[in-house]
């Protein structure tokens, strides 16, 4: 029979493996260069590497930004239960190396997804106690609009179709664990970090020590 604080113990979130800390954003909110940042300021997050069917851009490395794969490739892969996760996304697949990830957590890192909500959802369906779920989102659909206009990396086309994700997007909040208001980068940056230390530094798991020596 369990006592009462082994099983709030239990219910609680803690948890022997590492975090998995799954940021999701519409496309503009700031997400890649919010993620560079956290990368630097917490060196000890693992990455985790995609795997995906587009075609890679300019200077993408294979291995380094995505593992890049045909279809055939990647839909084998899938039937093999290679993927933590996996969806569609703007036409093409994407998904998260199961193996990597399991690794990483056992060994007990913190990694870091740069993934879409609906993978967001399935990591946390697969990993409930590991997965800590942020949304990044803009101040308003304008300045969404005006940020994806500025990058003049797409045709109005593609933004249009951006802008009408994003609402889809962002209407899946409620499957996530924290949001961050991307206005002003250095708050957003403030709050991101906050969230990883609550989960590191400030876990029962990190102090367990500590709270053995002074409860003995
Ligand atoms: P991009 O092609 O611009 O690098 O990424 C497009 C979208 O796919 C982004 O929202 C990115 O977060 C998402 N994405 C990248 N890797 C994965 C993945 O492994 N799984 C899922 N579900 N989405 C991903």
């Amino acid at each position: 029979m369990k006592n009462d604080l082994e099983c709030a113990l239990n219910d609680s979130n803690y948890t022997e493996h590492g975090r998995i800390f799954v940021i999701s954003a519409p496309s503009g909110a700031g997400k890649t260069t919010l993620v560079g940042f956290l990368k630097k300021q917490f060196p000890f997050l693992a990455e985790s590497v995609s795997c995906t069917t587009r075609d890679p851009r300019g200077n993408e490395v294979d291995g380094v930004d995505y593992f890049f794969l045909s279809k055939d490739e990647f839909f084998a892969k899938r039937e093999a239960g290679g993927f933590a996760e996996w969806a569609e996304v703007h036409g093409n697949f994407y998904g998260t190396p199961l193996d990597f990830l399991r690794r990483q957590l056992d060994s007990g890192r913190d990694i870091i997804c740069d993934i879409d909500y609906q993978g967001a959802i399935n990591i946390k369906k697969a990993f409930t106690k590991e997965a800590v779920l942020i949304l990044v989102l803009p101040p308003s659909m304008e300045e969404l609009e005006s940020r994806l206009r500025k990058r003049a990396t797409d045709d109005p086309e593609v933004i249009k179709r951006r802008l009408h994700n994003a609402k889809n997007e962002i209407m899946h909040y409620p499957y996530f664990d924290f949001v961050v208001v991307n206005n002003d980068l250095n708050t957003a940056l403030k709050q991101l970090e906050a969230i990883i230390s609550a989960h590191t530094d400030s876990s029962i798991f990190h102090n367990l020590e500590t709270i053995k020596k002074l409860t003995e």
